[in-house]
């Protein structure tokens, strides 16, 4: 039992209070909580080969992530993503899935899910779908071992092919996201669709975003979407779906195959004036755009003393803040934010 659950903020700010809206009029209703900056995986462009990880005592605990994750329910979030880091490798992971799920059985939330690498799905499927998780993304960026191993620095393609599989045998429904890269992946993006879409799972293309110091470097890496999708026209039907998820994606149906593919195109388009999103670091520091800086440290405030009310106040304040649009730019020699995406959470 959470220490929360006598007075779950979920249930006693609801009805009481309206809804998070920013300063631009856009609700915010999705929430997406990092819970580990860790990983047993180092995708070239997302970390460091040698990272540092946080200190424990800096990273939030089980219950924090589960007063914040059901204050914001409490405020209106109706959609609640976990991820990371990886978020299958922070320990008692389930643990705090399965108490944000109670809030799917109240109907308080209408989706939780997570963002993974797959490597750990074997072990958690049956447990996710127990928790009330329907669908999943997984990441994955090539079907070739060796160009996996390279990427990854070090993964086994074939534990998670195994982890998907287990994902699909539990029920869940499975989305594969791939960053799209030049050099590495480009020419072999139509096989993963196609690969992907014949065991009936959408895919989403995702451009490079400069986000933290990495080796190698991203204008070489960096794949315009917008272009790509124009090549793939000219040999498959690309059907445009009405399908808004408040996100940056914009999705068709590709003729050929039946399946659903998705281009996130942050750098060549970007869909910034219907984002519903804000973001929870794994150290408690709310991010409203994740290309920006501004930041509200939540974790001080509780570990402050703060109440509930007080921790209604810093969010709400802090969506109000909710900066117009990111500032990405892939030419430019710095990253736009300095923290990597596996701080922030993808
Ligand atoms: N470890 C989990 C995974 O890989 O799915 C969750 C965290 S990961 C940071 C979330 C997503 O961010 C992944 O799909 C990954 O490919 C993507 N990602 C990481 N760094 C990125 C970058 N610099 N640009 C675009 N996408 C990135
Ligand atoms: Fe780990 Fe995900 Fe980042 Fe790859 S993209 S290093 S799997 S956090």
């Amino acid at each position: 039992m959470s220490p929360y659950d006598a007075q779950d903020p979920a249930e006693s700010i609801a009805d009481a209070q309206p809804a998070l809206v920013d300063g631009f009029g856009r609700a915010v209703s999705y929430l997406r909580m990092s819970v580990t900056d860790r990983c047993d995986l180092r995708c070239e462009y997302c970390m460091a080969e040698h990272m540092t990880f946080l200190p424990k005592a800096q990273v939030l605990t089980l219950d924090e992530l589960d007063r914040i994750g059901s204050a914001f329910i409490g405020l209106g979030a109706r959609k609640l993503r976990i991820t990371g880091g990886e978020p299958l490798v922070r320990k008692g992971v389930m643990d705090l899935i399965r108490r944000l799920g109670r809030h799917i059985k109240t109907g308080a939330l209408d989706e939780l899910t997570l963002t993974t690498n797959g490597t750990q799905l074997a072990a958690f499927a049956d447990q996710l779908v127990a928790a009330g998780v329907k669908r999943i993304n997984v990441s994955l960026d090539t079907l070739k071992p060796d160009l996996f191993r390279k990427l990854t620095r070090g993964g086994d393609l074939t534990q998670v092919v195994k982890g998907i599989d287990a994902a699909q045998a539990a029920g869940l429904s499975v989305k594969l996201n791939a960053v799209a890269l030049k050099a590495d992946n480009a020419a072999e993006l139509p096989d993963l669709i196609v690969w992907a879409h014949g065991r009936g799972c959408d895919v989403t293309l995702i451009e490079t975003m400069p986000m933290g110091e990495i080796e190698v470097d991203r204008t070489d890496q960096y794949l315009s979407l917008t272009a790509l999708r124009a090549e793939m026209e000219s040999y498959w039907t690309l059907q445009d779906l009405d399908v808004r998820t408040g996100g940056p994606a914009r999705y068709v149906r590709v003729a050929q195959t039946g399946g659903r593919l998705g281009f996130i195109t942050p750098l060549s388009h970007n869909f910034c004036e219907s984002c519903n999103r804000v973001r929870l670091t794994c150290t408690g520091v709310l991010h409203t755009c994740l290309g920006r800086d501004d930041a509200c440290d939540l974790r001080a405030l509780m570990r402050d003393g703060a109440t509930g009310a007080d921790l209604t106040v810093a969010i709400r304040e802090a969506v109000l803040g909710k900066p117009k649009g990111h500032d990405f730019e892939i030419a430019r020699a710095r990253p736009a934010v300095a923290r990597h995406m596996s701080t922030t959470g993808g």
